[in-house]
């Protein structure tokens, strides 16, 4: 299991690749448990996993490690045993807290303005291509000009924001 990035999402891209370009279906509890893990994890990255989802996802790993006609099966559920093994403290830091540390789930992360370094630029506003910030450009004879915020429901993570502060105003949290 690498070391580097979310756990959740790199067993989840696996098993997406096992199904789409090993897994052949001749055995039930494999096809079946592909799906199931592949649906369950995508879950767990969309911030709306569920406590049993850690034993639905042994299981169904298990189930498939005990039944799977070749080795293929059986590699792919012992990946997420060792991922689910490994890297528990992620999942549950998933499906509990609804963070991923790493940054890495999309659904996850919100794109955040610092008021302290914000300078009031419009520069992020402009680049955003789904109309996701809202705020005033800095007038310096006003006081009461309105603070910069990305409207997470609105924002589709595309970073380009990201690209165009200059004091580093935006951050990923
Ligand atoms: S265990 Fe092997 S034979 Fe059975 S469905 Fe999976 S890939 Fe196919
Ligand atoms: S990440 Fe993209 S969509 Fe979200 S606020 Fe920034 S520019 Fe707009
Ligand atoms: S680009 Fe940066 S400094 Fe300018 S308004 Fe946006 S967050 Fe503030």
């Amino acid at each position: 299991m690498s070391s580097e990035g979310c756990s959740v999402l790199i067993t989840l891209e696996f098993f997406k690749g096992f199904a789409k370009d090993k897994m052949c279906g001749k055995c039930l509890p494999c096809m079946l448990g592909t799906t199931r893990i592949i649906d369950v994890l995508e879950r767990i990255t969309k911030s709306e996993g569920e406590e049993r989802d850690m034993v639905v996802l042994e299981k169904t790993s298990s189930n498939i490690i005990d039944t799977a006609r070749c080795k293929l099966g059986k590699d792919a559920a012992n990946f997420l045993q060792d991922s689910l093994t490994s890297s528990r403290d992620e999942y549950e830091e998933h499906i509990k807290d609804g963070h991923c540390s790493h940054n890495s789930c999309e659904l996850l992360i919100n794109y955040w303005i610092d008021p302290e370094k914000c300078v009031m630029c419009d520069a992020c506003k402009k680049v955003c291509p789904e109309d996701a910030i809202v705020g005033e450009k800095l007038v310096p004879y006003l006081s009461d000009n309105n603070p910069y915020y990305v409207r997470d429901k609105k924002c589709t993570k595309c970073g380009q924001c990201l690209t165009v502060c200059e004091v580093g105003a935006i951050e990923i949290v």
